[in-house]
């Protein structure tokens, strides 16, 4: 038969007195020991099964007892290691001050518990998670100690893996030049990045995560819930944001994923709970996008320079075609003349005044045969605000060259019409420069374009204003006629810019004034229609 380290006790020491002392009273008398089924050899039998591991020393941690599992943990056996120190199990790497605190708290009839690193009689080492309790008999003097502990190498190892992985997960995205943020079920942030940190101070909106899932789920609609039921991700969700009094706007791009997680918590134990989550990443691509924009800048000058050689060449052949119809018209009526008064007498005359008419229609023919057509432009809904804010492009070097103070004031939310981008953006692009021209002109010194929009149920509002020397009021209606200017001389300027925009205006059914009310220089107030459907294709 086995054994067991309470029998090899008996035999070699004092044991049952040691457990006599730590359960006084229990059990009645220790004298019972052997081999009965009374509840004192239970509880012997069950410290000896018990599966931790169990020592009982002296008060110099002089080992007096140990349990079967305390040699499975430990490899030594009673007969090893009855009579010798605890400290035989010490690895030495468990810094003095443990050790310290260890006698202090148990020396004080205190219970310690801690972890040590310990030696297996192999020479392996393992992490014990050891309680030790000071055992005082009926004086209240420490008679024993009583040590139990556990090998929790393998769990140890499992935490500082899970630790481990946690601070690579964390160093690899904090290294990510994308914001990252895992958001929970009800919004909250769970986990972030350092440039998601950078994000918080940078963009002024209050917590970045609740601003974008906003913006989101706006632009997303039921498509949000549908992507969030069925666990599928979305990217490329871009956004403008206007930025902090002074500085550029700024476009981000959104990406997010859901994913579930079991639930920890204990109320969860048997029952199968998960939460949802959402890891979002945000992306600021606003140099991507300048760059993008300025090459669009580019294109867009490059088209409207060519629309505007195309029509100048138009209007110079229509002026040339004006001309010579004069002339032409002088010469068939003088033909006319001749015929009625003595055809015989002025044959020659005549025929040389038919050959010129003949040659005249004839370069005319071939005049209108050159007028180059004009690009048709398909009807499109149009975002006013993203014209005006390209016309504001387009004029940048002459806006910041002269110092002009530039108030742009979109209204946010501003529904789109339907109409010519290209024919709208010349419209603006027309205002804007006699707005600059107008500015530049002025001896007030303040030199101020504000440009807003705004909307109501049935129109859209543009206001172009500027601190120029203004339209006098008698000349305010003459502004939009054909070859009117009010510039001295006319400069370079052949007076037909509002000419053009009172037309592009009236092909897109709105209408275009001078505000009567503005005093200190001229303000232009354009509006259009928001529901019309029928413009076809504009030229
Ligand atoms: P030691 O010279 O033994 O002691 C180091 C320091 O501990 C001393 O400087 C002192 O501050 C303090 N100290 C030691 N003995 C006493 C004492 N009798 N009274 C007051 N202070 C003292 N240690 C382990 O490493 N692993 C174990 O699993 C373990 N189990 C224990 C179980 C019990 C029930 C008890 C009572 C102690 C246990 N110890 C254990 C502690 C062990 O007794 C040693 O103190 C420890 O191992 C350090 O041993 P050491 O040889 O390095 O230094």
């Amino acid at each position: 038969m086995k054994k067991t380290s309470l029998q090899f006790l008996q035999a070699h020491t004092n044991m049952t007195s040691v457990i006599g002392e730590l359960v006084p009273g229990l059990f009645g008398s220790a004298a019972n020991f052997n081999g009965d089924t009374t509840p004192y050899s239970l509880f012997v039998e069950t410290v000896e099964q018990v599966p931790i591991a169990i020592s009982i020393t002296d008060k110099k941690a002089k080992i007096l007892y140990v349990n079967e599992e305390f040699s499975k943990v430990t490899g030594y056996k009673p007969e090893d290691i009855l009579g010798e120190n605890e400290s035989v199990l010490s690895d030495k790497r468990t810094p003095r001050a443990v050790y310290y605190d260890l006698w202090h708290t148990i020396r004080s009839k205190k219970v310690w518990r801690g972890t040590l690193c310990n030696r297996h009689k192999s020479g392996h080492r393992y992490i014990a998670d050891l309680t030790i309790a000071p055992m005082l008999n009926e004086q209240g003097v420490i008679s024993h100690y009583i040590g139990m502990h556990r090998d929790i190498t393998l769990a140890h190892e499992a935490d500082k893996r899970v630790i481990n992985q946690k601070l690579l997960i964390e160093s690899v995205i904090n290294s990510s030049p994308i914001a990252m943020v895992v958001i929970d079920d009800e919004d909250k942030v769970i986990l972030d990045n350092h440039n998601y940190k950078a994000l918080v101070s940078d963009l002024d909106k209050g917590e970045p995560a609740a601003y974008f899932l906003h913006l989101l789920r706006e632009e997303m609609g039921g498509l949000w819930m549908e992507l969030q039921t069925n666990e599928q991700g979305f990217n490329n969700r871009e956004f403008r944001i206007e930025s902090k009094a002074g500085r550029r706007a700024r476009w981000f791009s959104c990406a997010g994923n859901w994913f579930k997680e079991n639930e920890v918590h204990a109320d969860a134990f048997f029952d199968n709970v998960s939460k949802q989550y959402l890891i979002l990443t945000i992306t600021d691509i606003s140099r991507q996008r300048r760059q993008m924009e300025e090459l669009h800048i580019q294109t867009l000058k490059t088209v409207m320079s060519e629309d505007e050689r195309v029509r100048s060449i138009r209007e110079t052949l229509l002026g040339a075609i004006h001309q010579i119809h004069m002339p032409m018209n002088q010469i068939r009526a003088a033909e006319q003349i001749l015929k009625h008064k003595c055809e015989a007498q002025n044959a020659g005359l005549l025929q040389i005044l038919q050959q010129i008419q003949h040659s005249g229609e004839e370069a005319i023919a071939t005049m209108q045969n050159c007028i180059p057509e004009i690009l048709q432009t398909a009807v499109i809904p149009v975002n006013i605000n993203q014209i005006l804010h390209e016309v504001l492009l387009l004029n940048d070097q002459r806006i910041w060259g002269n110092g002009i103070d530039v108030h742009w004031q979109p209204l946010a939310e501003l529904p789109s019409i339907l109409g010519s981008e290209n024919r709208l953006r010349v419209l603006f692009h027309q205002l804007l420069d006699n707005a600059i021209d107008a500015v530049c002109a002025s001896d007030t010194g303040e030199q101020r374009i504000k440009i807003t929009t705004d909307a109501d149920a049935d129109l859209l509002y543009v206001s172009i204003e500027d601190t120029g020397p203004g339209i006098p009021m008698e000349k305010r209606s003459k502004v939009f006629e054909p070859f009117y200017t009010t510039r001295v001389l006319g400069g370079h300027k052949a007076g037909m810019g509002l000419v053009m925009a009172k037309e592009i205006v009236n092909q897109h059914h709105g209408f275009i004034d001078i505000d009567p009310s503005y005093d200190q220089g001229c303000r232009f107030k354009i509006s259009f229609p928001l529901h019309r459907q029928e413009l076809g294709r504009l030229g």
